[in-house]
């Protein structure tokens, strides 16, 4: 069990936004009740706690992460063999995370060393998920960002290792005869915990660290998307034998880490080939010239008419013909029946993102909008908004204009 608790350290680089800015295909677009149970499932699976902040990198963990340790004490309480081993084991899943959150640590300060920052790390029962702003396009960079991490176990490794040789080889040492089995055994487990960690995680499954490794020594030797690409294809073969040996193992663990290294792979691919497709491209051939707008002196009931006559997901309100901010339709559901009639759009506290030039490159432009917490982005000209940018028209751009990949 232990060997699958230790889990991935796996860093995801702005990939998130990218699945999260999708319209979900499943919910049809009126059905408020049914859109009401996604946005609450949603929350229910992005929620996760703050733990501590340490250089500027917030370490969260998931909720889901409780249901690891009751299921840890319920089991061994189960065993019969008492509290204190109870005690024991929910501290052995703790020390793993430690060595978890160090290791993600060590990807984010070297990210940090290259001008990268960390928005956070994420502890799941599956390992901990450091998420960089961007990952940097230099493979000798990302080679070095990617090494730092598994380094951390092997040093960590290589410390206890030492220390557990010369106590054994100096049996008179203090802290071996103080409490000699208890200190032993922990340094034989944190030895252990560090070596799988490191071994497990140069396992060559992209996004997994392994194969982020492979990524970079092929991307120095070909084209990066075709690089990608690669080890996108290798990381689902590794990803689709995790779940079979999950099944055949009956390890739950190992089929997660299945699942998530799958969904990294394609939505990494996907993003590196949206980078590729947008390269020289400027805002004005992408954004979008057809929108949904209203003033501001329009009201919710106004708007909430609009949005069941076939409106978008978010709205733009225009204040005396200018950009003003940004309603999305859960705002505008969330303002109470009572007052939809009074309140107007201009009142609402909506998002405001900074706007974007026409003639910027999409290069710079589509980080921003991976990266920010828009949905989208305002196109001005001249303080006129003459367009808008999201996520979805990117797509939609690519698809019209990339050729089919064949390789
Ligand atoms: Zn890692």
């Amino acid at each position: 069990m232990v060997g699958a608790l230790c889990g991935v350290g796996a860093f995801v680089a702005g990939a998130g936004r990218l699945v999260a800015g999708r319209r979900h295909p499943l919910y049809s677009e009126r059905d408020a009740v049914g859109r009401a149970y996604l946005v609450s499932m949603t929350d229910l699976i992005t929620r996760s706690f703050p733990l501590f902040r340490f250089k500027g990198i917030q370490v969260l963990m998931h909720w889901s992460f409780l249901l690891l340790l009751a299921w840890v004490l319920i089991t061994t309480l189960g065993t019969g063999k008492g509290l204190q081993h109870a005690g024991f084991q929910l501290g052995a899943v703790l020390i793993v995370f430690a060595c978890v959150v160090l290791h993600e640590f060590g990807h984010a300060l070297t990210a940090l060393h290259y001008g990268v920052r960390t928005r956070s790390i994420l502890l799941l029962p599956i390992g901990g998920v450091a998420t960089l702003e961007r990952m940097p396009e230099e493979p000798r960079q990302e080679l070095m960002i990617t090494l730092a991490g598994p380094a951390v176990n092997l040093v960590i490794a290589s410390i206890v290792g030492m220390i557990l040789w010369l106590a054994g080889s100096i049996p008179n040492v203090s802290i071996m005869t103080e409490s000699p089995s208890s200190l032993f055994t922990l340094g034989i487990f944190l030895l252990s915990v560090n070596v799988v960690l490191f071994l497990f995680n140069l396992v060559p499954a992209f996004p997994m660290d392994g194969g982020r490794i492979l990524r970079s020594i092929l991307a120095m030797n070909m084209d990066r998307v075709k690089a990608t690409r690669i080890a996108g294809r290798i990381g689902v073969f590794f990803a689709l034998g995790f779940v079979l040996a999950a099944f055949k193992w009956g390890d739950p663990m190992l089929g997660l880490i299945g699942v998530f290294v799958y969904l990294g792979a394609s939505a990494e691919t996907r993003l590196v080939q949206e980078q590729r497709a947008l390269r020289d491209v400027r805002v004005r051939e992408v954004m979008r010239t057809k929108f949904w707008s209203m003033p501001a002196t329009a009201t919710v009931q106004d708007a909430l008419a609009e949005l069941l006559a076939g409106g978008d997901h978010t709205l733009v309100v225009m204040r005396d013909g200018d950009f003003s901010h940004l309603l999305t339709r859960e705002e505008l559901i969330a303002v109470p029946a009572a007052e939809r009639h009074e309140r107007s759009l201009g009142v609402l506290n909506g998002a405001k993102p900074p706007g974007v030039e026409p003639d910027a490159w999409m290069r710079t432009v589509h980080e921003k909008l991976m990266t920010g917490s828009w949905a989208l982005l305002p196109v001005l000209e001249r303080d006129k908004l003459i367009g808008v940018l999201e996520l979805d028209n990117l797509a939609e751009y690519i698809s019209i204009h990339e050729p089919a990949q064949s390789t």
